[in-house]
């Protein structure tokens, strides 16, 4: 049986690694030695999954959308993200990683974030546990998400904006890592999904685990047996859907489908499909498949969606697929916008648009009658209202 785990070295297959500068030698190996043994350690257990229940609400129910299921001839369980504290997945990894932070003696969190959603997060963490809190966001960003800069800034963060390359998600990432440089011994850098250096994409893989050790359960509860046919997430750097089929990887008759986004055509020459079109090569201290030109030089993705417009994608992700684990579609922006009005109309759900993703995968799978499909609805979509509603004026003009 093959082996979707980390490996010793932290990779992946061909895929992973930690590739930093000099500087950062020495934090990265501490926190490679260190955070399996402190995440395992029943006292951390039980100040996480403390928090998880009364803090962000776990577990999230699994819940069985009637109306969906029927229009795709198949069973559809919503395992439903989208009600945590603060909107999305991404609160379970900061959580655990701000309590990591702590147990290390670090007093300084710095986070990257794109559309703002891991900012958020962290901040959030930060004020619950009185921690100092810098987030770095470009600022082509910071105009976009003004909602999730006032938001930070009230949960007490300082909001750094970044003037460099196109002023986005990875300018600011480059910004954070050049941080952590300068401030190696207080600081900590929380980074917001399977993506970086080793350990960080285990690390994060192993705290959204939460979610498939849910399913897994209610699943048990609901259709006697903890086994899905189909596991269903969307992936931008891969954190939602790393904890969505973290305890299935080895039953490999559970079938894995991901969706990335691919904007306006995978062939258009806007979008962000890093599984279909990437490469191989470097990016954020890891090796993955990467979008780039021929010489090297890594290119804007393109998405509708901010949270999935990431260049790269976690190794795991990048091992799954190519290892045949997972089947990756693209999904554009037009089917994702009429996933997510299908949702919002059969359910009384408006998902977030990258959760809207997901759903677009569904029209494009053959089910069975008696399957039983689990979706991940990563998160909520009143960050996204104001594109939605110039969506819908526009195709209804
Ligand atoms: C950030 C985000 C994503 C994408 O990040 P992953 O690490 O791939 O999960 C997906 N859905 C929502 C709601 C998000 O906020």
């Amino acid at each position: 049986m093959k082996n979707f785990n980390v490996d010793v070295n932290g990779y992946y297959g061909d895929f992973g690694g930690a590739y930093i500068p000099e500087i950062l030698y020495k934090n990265v190996e501490e926190l490679k030695n260190k955070y399996q043994k402190i995440i395992d350690d029943p006292s951390f257990q039980k100040e996480y999954n403390d928090l998880l229940r009364d803090y962000v609400g776990r577990p999230s129910p699994l819940y069985l959308a009637n109306r969906l299921s029927e229009k795709y001839s198949c069973k559809i369980y919503l395992k439903r993200e989208d009600l945590n504290h603060t909107g999305a997945h991404k609160i379970n990894n900061s959580i655990g990683q701000v309590l990591l932070a702590r147990r290390m003696n670090k007093t300084r969190i710095i986070a990257e974030t794109g559309a703002g959603q891991h900012g958020v997060a962290t901040a959030t963490v930060c004020a619950l546990m009185n921690m100092e809190c810098i987030i770095y966001m470009g600022k082509t960003d910071v105009e976009r998400q003004k909602l999730n800069v006032q938001k930070m800034e009230m949960l007490g963060a300082k909001v750094v904006p970044v003037t460099s390359g196109n002023m986005t998600l990875k300018d600011a990432t480059n910004e954070a890592i050049r941080d952590w440089c300068c401030n190696p011994s207080d600081t900590y850098y929380v980074i917001g999904s399977t993506v970086g250096p080793h350990p960080y994409p285990d690390m994060v893989a192993r705290l959204q685990s939460v979610i498939s050790k849910e399913i897994r359960q209610q699943l048990k509860e609901k259709e006697g047996r903890e086994k899905p046919d189909y596991l269903i997430a969307c992936v931008g750097g891969g954190s939602n859907a790393a904890g969505t089929i973290y305890h299935y990887l080895n039953d490999e008759d559970v079938k894995i489908v991901l969706a990335e986004a691919g904007g306006k055509g995978i062939d258009s020459g806007q979008s962000a499909a890093t599984i279909q079109l990437g490469r191989l090569g470097i990016i954020h201290g890891s090796k993955t498949l990467i979008m780039q030109s021929e010489d090297g030089q890594i290119e804007e993705p393109y998405s509708i969606s901010a949270g999935l417009d990431y260049p790269g994608i976690g190794p795991l992700h990048a091992y799954l697929a190519s290892a045949g684990r997972s089947t990756v579609l693209a999904v554009n922006d037009d089917e994702a916008m009429r996933a997510a009005f299908e949702l919002t109309k059969l359910e009384g759900i408006i998902p977030a648009i990258e959760s809207a993703h997901a759903l677009g995968a569904l029209e494009k799978v053959k089910f069975k009658q008696d399957d039983v499909v689990v979706l991940c609805l990563s998160g909520r979509g009143d960050k996204d209202m104001e594109t939605y509603i110039k969506y819908f004026n526009l195709i209804n003009e």
